[in-house]
C-alpha cells in the first residue's frame, strides 16, 4: 500500500534548501515529495482510500543516516576497559574475550547496536567484525541497512575465502537489505602475500574493500620501516584501492596520499569521536575535501567510541575542525550534514540513499522538534546539527518499512534484547573493572 507522511518539514539534501510538505512511497521507494498542503491532499484523494496517511505532528523528515565504520557487536564491551593505551587495551583487554566469543555473542552484540542506531535514526551502517552472518541476521530482523565487512588479518586469512564465499552465496546476489565488503583490518596487521591474495579474491567477485587506514602515528611508522611506504601507497601499490575503497581513520596524511586517494576514488570515513578518545589526533577533513576526496562519518566501534550516536560524531567532526582551523566557517551545518547522508551514499555507491526525492530508496527518519533544544527554529538544518539528538528521532523507515514508532523499535523490544546481551556477558565473563 502507498503510505505518505504529511505535516513535515523536509530536509531534502538534494541542495541545501528545507520546505513544509509531504512524502509518499511504495515498494521501498519514494513516489512523490509535495511543497504544501494542496498537492497531498489531492494525492490522498485521488487514491480514494487506498493510502496510510502518516501524521508527521509538525517534526522534520530527512534522510536516515549512513554510519560508515562500526564494528558493531562490541556493544558487548561498551565501557569495559577505557582510557588505556591502545596496544594494552587490545592485548590485556579486548583480545581476550574476544577469543571466547561465539557467533551467537556477536549476533546478541550486533542487535544492541542496531537498536541502538535505528533509535538514533541511521538506517545503514557498515560493519568489520569475524562472523558477519550473524550480524546480516540481526540486521535483517531489526529491519537495518548492513553493508557486511568480511574481516581478515594475517592470521585469520586461511579461513576468511570459504568464509567469504559461503556469504557471497547468500547475499551477494540479492537485493536486499544486505551487503558485502571485503575488510583487511588494517595495513600493519596484512601482509603484502595476504593482500596479494585479498585483492585477486575482491576483483573476482568483484567487492568493495572496507578497511582501516592511516590511523595513527605508530601505525605510519610501523609500514615505513616495514616497506618505505605511506600506508596509503602501500594498499595502492598492492591494487587495493583498483576496488572502490572507504577507508576510515585516515588521521595522518601526506599531500601525496590524499592525490592518490582522490585519482582512486578512495572514500573516506571520518570517526572523530574514536580518534579522540583513543587519542589518535585529528584528521585533516577540511584539506581531503579540498583534495575532492569524499568524506562521510562512522562512529568506530562501541568500544573506543563509546556509543554509535551520529548526532555527537557530527557536531565533533564540525567542532573539532573549526577548533583545529582557529576558523568558524569550517564544515558549516549543511556540509556536515551531507557527510553523514549524502558521502555516506557516495561512499557505497548508492545514489539511491542519502537523499529525499523521487525515485529514491525511502530511508528516513522523523524527528520530533517539541523539545526545549529545538525552539526557537531560525534555521532548520543547524538545529538539527547543532541541537539535535538521537532520543528526539521519533519515527524510522528503511526501504519503506517501519523499523521505529514512538521512539519504539519494531523488530523486537529492547528488554528482551538487554536480557539476551546480559546472559553473553555472564557467559563471557566480562569482569567490570
Ligand atoms: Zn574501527
Amino acid at each position: 500500500m502507498i503510505k505518505i507522511v504529511k505535516n513535515v518539514t523536509i530536509v531534502p539534501m538534494t541542495h541545501e534548501v528545507t520546505f513544509w510538505g509531504a512524502v509518499a512511497f511504495e515498494d521501498g521507494k519514494i513516489i512523490m515529495v509535495s511543497q504544501g498542503n494542496q498537492e497531498a491532499d489531492r494525492f490522498i484523494e485521488e487514491l480514494n482510500g487506498d493510502v496510510e496517511v502518516i501524521d508527521g505532528k509538525g517534526g522534520i523528515l530527512l534522510p536516515g543516516f549512513i554510519n560508515l565504520h562500526n564494528h558493531v557487536s562490541m556493544t558487548l564491551l561498551r565501557s569495559y576497559a577505557d582510557d588505556i593505551p591502545l596496544m594494552p587495551w587490545l592485548t590485556e583487554k579486548i583480545w581476550p574475550v574476544e577469543d571466547k566469543m561465539t557467533p551467537e555473542h556477536i549476533y546478541v552484540g550486533a542487535k544492541l547496536g542496531i537498536a541502538e542506531m535505528l533509535l538514533g535514526g541511521t538506517t545503514t551502517f557498515v560493519d568489520m567484525y569475524a562472523s558477519e552472518d550473524m550480524v546480516a541476521k540481526a540486521g535483517v530482523e531489526l529491519g537495518m541497512r548492513t553493508v557486511l565487512g568480511l574481516a581478515f588479518l594475517d592470521q585469520s586469512f586461511p579461513y576468511f575465502e570459504a568464509f567469504a564465499e559461503k556469504l557471497i552465496e547468500k547475499y551477494g546476489k540479492e537485493n536486499g537489505l544486505v551487503s558485502l565488503t571485503m575488510s583487511p583490518h588494517a595495513p600493519y596487521t596484512c601482509s603484502p602475500e595476504t593482500l596479494e591474495k585479498a585483492v585477486a579474491f575482491a576483483k573476482k567477485h568483484n567487492l568493495m574493500v572496507h578497511t582501516h587506514l592511516s590511523e595513527t602515528e605508530t601505525e605510519i611508522k610501523q609500514i615505513r620501516e616495514r616497506y618505505d611506504k605511506t600506508p596509503v601507497e602501500y594498499f595502492r601499490d598492492l591494487g587495493l584501492f583498483d576496488q572502490k575503497t572507504i577507508a576510515a581513520h585516515c588521521v595522518y596524511l601526506e599531500d601525496s596520499d590524499m592525490k592518490i586517494m582522490r585519482d582512486y576514488g578512495v572514500s573516506v570515513s571520518h570517526n572523530p569521536q574514536s580518534n579522540m578518545k583513543l587519542g589518535s589526533g585529528i584528521a585533516p577533513v577540511k584539506k581531503m575535501m579540498d583534495y575532492g576526496i569524499n568524506v562521510g562519518l562512522g562512529t568506530d566501534g562501541p568500544s573506543s567510541n563509546n556509543d554509535l550516536d551520529m548526532w555527537e560524531e557530527m557536531r565533533s567532526a564540525s567542532f573539532l575542525q573549526k577548533v583545529v582551523a582557529l576558523d568558524p566557517t569550517i564544515l558549516p551545518a549543511y556540509e556536515i550534514l551531507k557527510m553523514a547522508t549524502v558521502n555516506g551514499a557516495k561512499a557505497l555507491n548508492r545514489d539511491d540513499l542519502g537523499t529525499i526525492a523521487v525515485g529514491q530508496t525511502a530511508d528516513f527518519m522523523i524527528i520530533d522538534t517539541s523539545k526545549p533544544h529545538f525552539f526557537p527554529c531560525h534555521d532548520v538544518i543547524a538545529n538539527l546539527v547543532y541541537c539535535g539528538k538521537a532520543s528526539d528521532v521519533d519515527t524510522v523507515f528503511v526501504n519503506g518499512k517501519m523499523v521505529v514508532r514512538s521512539k519504539e523499535l519494531m523488530g523486537d523490544n529492547l528488554s528482551n534484547i538487554y536480557n539476551q546481551v546480559q546472559c553473553a556477558i555472564n557467559e563471557l565473563e566480562i569482569a567490570e573493572d
